[in-house]
């Protein structure tokens, strides 16, 4: 049976974790939070005392962290995970990180014969708990045949955005325009309201008619118009704002480098900043609605 090292088990990686499970996988988990080991454990999962625990024995390594520096630090250097993976390996990076950081670890992976593919997803919580995930790919057509029968447990569409680091490229374009449109979301429910209309009407008849996007259909910033949503549970679980502030930061990187004009992406992160520094940082990202009302 093929044995995987999941490693990071935070909003997301914990139910694709699951999911794997769910598929016959055997599963060895580590976090840097032992609760979200033992959730794991009590269905089934083994625990991990440390990353490198983790790896020993096992043919698949996932990661599901915040951050490059995150990725980084866990597979570069003398005592990083990819100078512990049996080459012949294959590694499936899913967290959103820099292109440039994920085009290293490829490389890094490379001199020491281990297969690597960037595979950050969209779809959110309830995607990553439905198994319905996208995953945009960048990496060698050859590891991701070898990986589609673990990115089927727990997704639904794969993509291959291109080589090393293009999965990375292809989720911050998303991301910046999924932030765009969450603002102007927010912006245009909190000018309905004020102006006297429900804001379940309001979101109903825009959901059906031309400003209809993915916000308006899985993820209403308003409070109280879809129950399951975050901004129904006091903007908790979901995606945190300053991960999104950090994928709005990678996509100016982008910019930057290619000397592309991103006005809109540019003002939706000097946003998703001041919702930082008024303290919501760790709420979901649809919390942005608090911008535009009192
Ligand atoms: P999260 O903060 O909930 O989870 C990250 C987990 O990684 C935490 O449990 C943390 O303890 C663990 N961790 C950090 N460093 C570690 C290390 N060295 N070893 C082991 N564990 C470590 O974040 P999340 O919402 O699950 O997001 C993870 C990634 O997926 C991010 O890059 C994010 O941008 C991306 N993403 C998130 C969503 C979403 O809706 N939440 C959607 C798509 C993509």
């Amino acid at each position: 049976m093929t044995q995987i090292a999941f490693i990071g088990l935070g909003h997301m990686g914990l139910p694709m974790a699951r999911n794997l499970l769910k598929a016959g996988f055997a599963l060895k988990v580590f976090d840097l939070l032992p609760t979200a080991v033992s959730e794991l454990v009590s269905e089934g999962a083994m625990a991990a005392r440390d990353a490198s625990d983790a790896v020993q024995g096992a043919t698949v390594v996932v990661s599901m962290l915040p951050a490059s520096r995150h990725v980084e630090g866990l597979y570069l250097g003398d005592s990083g995970l990819l100078a512990q993976i049996a080459p012949g390996s294959l590694v499936l990076e899913c967290s959103t990180i820099a292109p440039d950081s994920a085009r290293k670890v490829h490389a890094a992976a490379k001199a020491r014969g281990i297969d690597l593919l960037d595979a950050p997803v969209s779809g959110g919580t309830a995607g990553a708990a439905a198994g319905t995930l996208t995953f945009m790919v960048g990496g060698q057509a050859e590891a991701l045949e070898k990986a589609r029968p673990i990115l089927a447990a727990m997704g639904k569409n794969l993509f291959h955005a291109g080589p090393d680091g293009a999965g990375q490229v292809a989720k911050v374009c998303n991301n910046q325009l999924l932030a765009v449109q969450m603002i102007g979301t927010a912006e245009a429910m909190a000018l309905g309201v004020a102006s006297g209309l429900d804001p379940a009407v309001l979101a109903e008849i825009m959901r059906q008619s031309s400003g209809g996007n993915w916000t308006l259909e899985k993820y209403n910033p308003w409070p109280g118009v879809m129950e399951n949503a975050p901004a129904s549970k006091g903007y908790s679980g979901g995606f945190m704002a300053e991960l999104m502030a950090k994928d709005l930061g990678l996509a100016q990187e982008a910019a930057q480098a290619t000397a592309s004009s991103t006005p809109m992406g540019a003002l939706a992160l000097q946003l998703y900043r001041l919702l930082l520094k008024q303290g919501n940082g760790k709420l979901d990202f649809s919390a942005v609605q608090k911008l535009f009302v009192e």
